[in-house]
This record gives C-alpha cells, sequence and structure tokens, in this order.
C-alpha cells in the first residue's frame, strides 16, 4: 500500500575550489537529480545590470502618479506605461503585451477621473491555468513630507496621507521617482518577462507579468483586474506580487541582504499559506544563499499590497517584501537609486523566477475535496489510518504526500509515490496531524501543496422552551 522512496527536504550545493584558484560550481543536481538544470539556467540568467537599468529608466520619468500628466513622452505616467509596454514587447514576440485599461471614476483618494492602464505580458503555456508575477509602477510622494520628517526628527507613517492638493482636478506632477516603491517590484516582473520569454521553456501553465496601477490610491489597478478575472472565470493559481524588494537597509541601522519576507493570508492551511511554503521550498533549492522568510499574516502592520486584491477575491496571491524597509525614502521624494541594493533585487528576483518556474512547469495542485466541498480524507480501512484521496491532476506522473503535527506551520515529512490517487499510511491519527499533497510530472516538477481541511462548522442556534416564572 506505501510506496515511493523518502527523500531530503534539503539540498546543498558544493563549492569546489580548483587547484588553480578558479572557483567550479557543483550545483545540487548533479548530486541529486533534484533540480531542472533548465531553470538553473533561468534562474542565472537574470541580470543585476539590466535590472539596474531598468531602474534607472523607471526614476527618469520623475513621477509616476496614477494622478499625474500623460501629455509628455519623457516625464509622468503616461511615459512610464508607454516605455513599460515597448520594453516588454522587445523581448520576445511570444509575448502578447497590451494595456488593461479602465476609466476611473473619482472617488476615495483618485482626485479626479482617470483612465489607468495596468501593463501586462502574456507567455501562453498549453493550459488556461496562469501564474502571475507582479509589481506596481504607480508611485506617490507626499508633498512635504521630507521636511516634516526633518523636522519631527523621526520618519513619518510612510502612509499618511498627505495634504490636500489646490486644485483637486490638477495632475499631481510632484516629484515621485519611487525607484524602490515599487519600481523594484516592477523592475523583478519586467527582468522575469524577458527571462522566461527567451528562456525557450515549454510552460504548462500561461504566465502573466503584471505592472499594476493604482496601488498608492488603494490597489485600484489590482482590484479591477481580480474583479474582472473573477467574473470572467480566469483560472488564476498564484500570484506572485513584489512591493519594496529592492533595499536591505533598515533605517534603524540593520542590514539584512540574504533574506526575503513572504506575507501570506490566512487562515492556516489557505491556498496563499501553501504558495508561500512552496516559495520557501523551491526558492531555497534554487537559490540557497537567499532565505525565505514566511510571513502567518496578510501583510505588515496597518499596511496593504496588490497581492490582498486578489485575495479578497478569492484568489492565491502573497506579498514579497524586502527584508528591512526605510521608511525616511517611502512614499518621498529621497526614494532614489542610492537606496537600492542591486545585488539584493536580483537575489529577490531569483526566487521570484524559480517558485514561477516550478510551478509553471508542474501540473496543477491536486483537488482533495469532493464536490461538496468536503476534504478527501478518512480513517479507512481499519477506523485508525490516514486513508488520504485526491483527483488527479492532469499531466501528473506521481504525487507527494506531506504530513505534519496539528501544532506547527511547517511540513515535517514527506513520501514520494506513484501514480496513484489513494495511499494508506496506517495508525496515523488524521486528529493529529495536517495532511497535504502535490502533483509531479516526470521531470519531477512540484505542484504547490493542498492541503485537508476540516471545513468550518456552521453554528445552529438550539432552541428553549417556554418556562412558566
Ligand atoms: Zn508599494
Amino acid at each position: 500500500m506505501l510506496s515511493g522512496t523518502f527523500r531530503s527536504t534539503t539540498t546543498v550545493a558544493l563549492f569546489l575550489l580548483t587547484a588553480s584558484g578558479f572557483s567550479r560550481t557543483v550545483t545540487a543536481q548533479d548530486q541529486t537529480g533534484d533540480l531542472d538544470p533548465r531553470i538553473v539556467k533561468l534562474v542565472a540568467s537574470i541580470s543585476d545590470e539590466r535590472l539596474g537599468a531598468i531602474l534607472n529608466k523607471l526614476g527618469s520619468f520623475e513621477t509616476r502618479n496614477t494622478l499625474s500628466s500623460t501629455d509628455s513622452s519623457t516625464r509622468g505616467i503616461g511615459a512610464a506605461r508607454q516605455w513599460i509596454f515597448d520594453e516588454m514587447k522587445s523581448y520576445s514576440p511570444k509575448l502578447q503585451v497590451s494595456f488593461d485599461s479602465y476609466h476611473v471614476a473619482k472617488q476615495g483618494r483618485i482626485t479626479h477621473d482617470v483612465e489607468l492602464r495596468n501593463v501586462m505580458a502574456i507567455l501562453p503555456g498549453r493550459t488556461p491555468r496562469r501564474i502571475y508575477v507582479s509589481g506596481h509602477y504607480d508611485t506617490v510622494a507626499r508633498p512635504g513630507g521630507q521636511s516634516a520628517s526633518n523636522a519631527a526628527g523621526a520618519p513619518r507613517d510612510p502612509d499618511a496621507p498627505g495634504p490636500a492638493a489646490a486644485d483637486a482636478n490638477a495632475p499631481v506632477d510632484n516629484l515621485a521617482p519611487g525607484v524602490n516603491d515599487d519600481g523594484s517590484g516592477t523592475a523583478l516582473t519586467i527582468e522575469l518577462a524577458r527571462v522566461f520569454s527567451q528562456s525557450g521553456l515549454d510552460f504548462d501553465a500561461t504566465l502573466v507579468f503584471m505592472c499594476h496601477a493604482g496601488e498608492e490610491q488603494g490597489l485600484i489597478g489590482a482590484r479591477l483586474h481580480a474583479q474582472k478575472a473573477a467574473a470572467a472565470h480566469v483560472p488564476i493559481e498564484a500570484v506572485l506580487n513584489n512591493d519594496i524588494v529592492g533595499n536591505d537597509r533598515g533605517g534603524n541601522g540593520i542590514v539584512d541582504g540574504a533574506t526575503i519576507r513572504v506575507y501570506a493570508e490566512g487562515p492556516e492551511d489557505s491556498p496563499s499559506r501553501a504558495l508561500a511554503r512552496f516559495v520557501q521550498r523551491w526558492g531555497g533549492r534554487y537559490v540557497p544563499s537567499h532565505k525565505v522568510r514566511p510571513m502567518a499574516r496578510p501583510d505588515r502592520f496597518g499596511r496593504g499590497g496588490d497581492h490582498s486584491a486578489y485575495n479578497q477575491l478569492g484568489f492565491t496571491a502573497v506579498g514579497f517584501r524586502e527584508s528591512r524597509e526605510n521608511f525616511t525614502r517611502q512614499h518621498d521624494v529621497r526614494d532614489t537609486f542610492e537606496g537600492i541594493s542591486l545585488p539584493y533585487l536580483t537575489q529577490n528576483a531569483r526566487v521570484n523566477a524559480a517558485a514561477a518556474a516550478t510551478l509553471a512547469l508542474a501540473p496543477p495542485p491536486p483537488v482533495v475535496v469532493n464536490e461538496r466541498g468536503q476534504p478527501l480524507i478518512t480513517r479507512a480501512p481499519s477506523g485508525y489510518d490516514a486513508n488520504v484521496r485526491w483527483m488527479a491532476s492532469a499531466g501528473a506522473v506521481a504525487y507527494r504526500i506531506f504530513w505534519r503535527e496539528a501544532w506547527g506551520p511547517d511540513w515535517q515529512h514527506d513520501l514520494l509515490v506513484g501514480n496513484v490517487t489513494t495511499v494508506v499510511l496506517p495508525n496515523m491519527q488524521i486528529d493529529d496531524y495536517v495532511f497535504g499533497v502535490a502533483a509531479l510530472d516526470a521531470a519531477g516538477h512540484e505542484s504547490f501543496v493542498s492541503a485537508y481541511v476540516s471545513p468550518p462548522r456552521a453554528s445552529t442556534p438550539v432552541l428553549t422552551a417556554q418556562q412558566e416564572q
């Protein structure tokens, strides 16, 4: 009944020094066959030089505020979005680049009616299921923010509203370079569009490289796109959103260039949490020098990002955030290239690339519930066993079962099984462990894990009898 082999969950890269003094790298797949050399190559082809050039170009538009002027070819959001469009279009005829446009009425922080354009590049796969890599290219700088901050001697809240404009209908054209927020996530997205479209790889999933607008006014571009996708039943399987991922120097002086945070909403075994664990598992294998730090919460305290717009419409999405933030540069004229660490941004791009490529090459994650949403897990046959069942995933030739103690965030054990849809683990009490299953193709590309979760029970009102006083 049990088949398959136990696999180590860690992979080690060996760095050998040759006698001549030149270093030679023997990567993990030479040792274990666990990694796909094509993904290794794709990850390595991400260029810090190109990321730097994109960041400088984005900064050159001086502002990319969603409400800024669109009549210049060199300054403002109109020039910026056209450049992003043309840049992605130049990478490969395989990339379908378009403006995802909306007419947004004046509301909230949208101080006048505006045409909002997300810039979207689609790399079609064999199937319509979609993996997104995204950032927001719009920027904001609160006028007076720098002087207010200097005067107070402490960093202000980067999300605090600025003073109201004298004329609400005027374009918002004050300097807002936004090189890190979110030039960094935008550059990462654009660079991944390049390496994926030029990789020659034949992906199962369709990849979407999405540069959102309107984030700073309340995730407007992401919400509009997610709403449209939900209404049209577009099968978005995962969103890897990157917002402020280019700086590793905290405003408090603490530097951490070897960690990236990945925020994922609950509850504890939600698909978004599974996606964060996936990024940790596969990012950690392909980029072992960079630590992925999953965060079991939607985002940072009181702060938001575009991944939440997808979450709110039921999509699986996580938010990448740099290890240490410098609040004095955010939403400020000081958000310039000087605040960027290119090697750090490059590592973050590589983690995204490893996760997105693995997901897009892998079969879809298995469905582990029946039509009524009940988990396909029982105690059969003995009444004391773990009997896990799932629906076959298209293209899968094997599955990996994961489990962990019912107390604890990370998978502790895994077991590779063949092309089956039921496994019995004798004498494993299903009440004491969390179980999940991932689908693998013939080359070993693994989906994220679908966990068996007990659906919440509805509270049934209890009837009470009228009593005589
Ligand atoms: Zn941002």
